[in-house]
């Protein structure tokens, strides 16, 4: 049996919706968690569950070595000089960490929550360890109502995205220590004050726990219950500590659970497994409908993260500048174009010629506000054009509950493409990092090109499948798809058209 440390679990998820839709009597389809007849395959997966189960103390160890690599990149390059013209990513600390930072790493943390869900986040993540330990030996309160603010995914993403760029988080250590390290300080300050032995931090506040969330239910591994095995099998003797409070039981996903391994095999029902890479979108999504997600989907990523990631190169951004810049001189308005604020307000390193004026400022947030509204805007009408051809009422539920149930659960089949979004802009970062050390990397918008298709044709599945799942006729789920396609060609178009 496996060494268990007492625990509690927290509550059920809120937020659930009713079964909206009359022909489906089971929100998930069985191969999703019924046990098969184990294949080795699937033995091999399990056992690597197990093995992270019997191994806590060897992953905590792993963990305080991802907090020592994450103190040099990140805490050490603020208090060094600027590096100087001549230095490169091998020769000078500063640009070697924002290079392994932003260039590397966290790029590829994306990519793992569609690989192997948020294996990230339970077993590597510094800031949830930190978060976890100081909640260890914390006061232990209960978690206040303005932490579980359910919108907080969204607008903690967004807030932290715009801060960003107006900070140049990517370019300079001080506002990458100050967002970063300040998002550190505030994850061991809740992990103190709330919970007990818990990430109440990352279940409610972290500003990149929504996007984990929606990346990782594309993922093909999870870990599945068997919940008739659960029921059956006598109650433990000490409970299990799920960090992230999911309420495991009844877990039907992977985008609440932190892959941290310590419930696998837990009352003979709880394992490791594969499934069909985005069946959650189908299968699970829409029975657990939460509107911060779509907000986040449709105007968090493919609106604010869009634009984040191509204002400064964009022609619009550029041309909108020059026109307000204009009729300031016309009109004796000087201060907002020669005016400064501190670095911690907005960008202000004078010696390296890179200064952003209050202007500058103000046409970044009115930049990103206009792409948000625009390219979310036009989504948001099509997935709710598409949501109201496959509502159909039923006894139980007002015909408004469910025509935003339909639109919610197809703004999911978006999550490739806004996934990709944020990929791509971190991608783009790697490339002009290595481009301004010499290496160009001419494949690289060829290899963007083609993410950006697959991500889209992935999307346009599930859009398929979504709507299949709501209507028998085919007449119907052609058109409803139809409607898709165009909040698809305006996700891909947000990425693609500014430039
Ligand atoms: S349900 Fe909780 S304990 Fe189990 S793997 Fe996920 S985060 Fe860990």
């Amino acid at each position: 049996m496996l060494n268990r440390a007492p625990i509690e679990n927290g509550p059920q998820d809120g937020g659930h919706l009713p079964d909206l839709n009359p022909h489906l009597s089971d929100p998930v389809p069985p191969q999703v968690y019924e046990a098969p007849q184990m294949a080795r395959v699937d033995r091999w997966i399990a056992a690597a569950g197990e093995w992270l189960a019997r191994n806590q103390r060897s992953v905590m160890a792993v963990q305080w070595g991802i907090v020592g690599i994450y103190v040099l990149l990140v805490v050490v390059p603020a208090f060094l000089p600027p590096p100087a013209r001549t230095a490169h990513i091998w020769t000078n600390l500063t640009l070697f960490a924002q290079f392994a930072f932003w260039g590397i790493w966290w790029p590829f943390v994306l990519v793992s929550m569609v690989m192997v869900g948020r294996l990230w986040c339970g077993v590597l993540c510094p800031e949830g360890a930190l978060s976890e330990t100081a909640s260890r030996k914390g006061r232990g309160r209960s978690t206040p109502g303005w932490v579980k603010w359910k919108m907080w995914p969204f607008v903690a993403f967004v807030l932290t995205t715009v801060y960003g760029q107006m900070l140049s988080v990517y370019q300079y250590p001080k506002p990458a220590l100050l967002i970063l390290g300040g998002s550190t300080v505030a994850a061991i300050g809740i992990g103190y004050m709330y919970g007990r032995n818990k990430r109440v931090w990352c279940k409610y506040l972290c500003p990149v726990n929504g996007v984990f969330g929606l990346l990782s239910k594309l993922s093909p591994l999870h870990y599945r219950i068997d919940r008739d095995a659960w029921d059956a099998s006598p109650k433990p003797a000490v409970r299990l500590n799920c960090a992230p409070m999911v309420p495991i039981r009844t877990m039907k996903g992977a985008s609440t659970c932190h892959m941290c391994g310590r419930c696998a095999g837990f009352r003979d029902s709880v394992a490791l497994s594969r499934r069909t890479p985005g069946s959650e979108i189908v299968h699970v999504a829409g029975f657990q409908t939460k509107p911060w997600e779509t907000w986040l989907i449709v105007f968090g990523l493919l609106g604010v993260a869009a634009g984040a990631f191509h204002w400064a190169s964009s022609a619009y951004f550029i041309a909108g500048k020059q026109a307000a810049a204009e009729w300031l001189v016309d009109n004796g308005i000087m201060w907002p174009i020669t005016g400064h604020a501190p670095w911690w307000v907005l960008t202000n390193y004078p010696d390296l010629n890179d200064v952003m004026s209050p202007l500058d400022g103000a046409m970044l947030l009115t930049y990103l506000a206009i792409v948000a509204l625009v390219f979310g805007g036009a989504i948001m009408l099509f997935l709710a054009a598409a949501g109201r051809l496959l509502a159909r009422p039923f006894d139980g539920a007002t015909m408004g509950a469910i025509w935003r149930q339909r639109t919610h659960h197809l703004a999911q089949a978006l999550i490739p493409i806004a996934g990709s979004i944020v990929f791509l802009g971190l991608f783009a970062t790697t490339a002009s990092i290595l481009k301004a050390d010499g290496i160009r990397l001419t494949f690289v918008p060829t290899v963007e090109n083609i993410i950006m298709a697959l991500a889209a044709t992935w999307s346009v599945a599930l859009a398929w499948r979504i709507c299949g799942l709501y209507t028998g006729s085919r007449g119907r789920q052609v058109l409803a798809a139809a409607l898709m396609l165009g909040a698809i060609g305006a996700g891909v178009a947000a990425w693609a058209l500014p430039y």
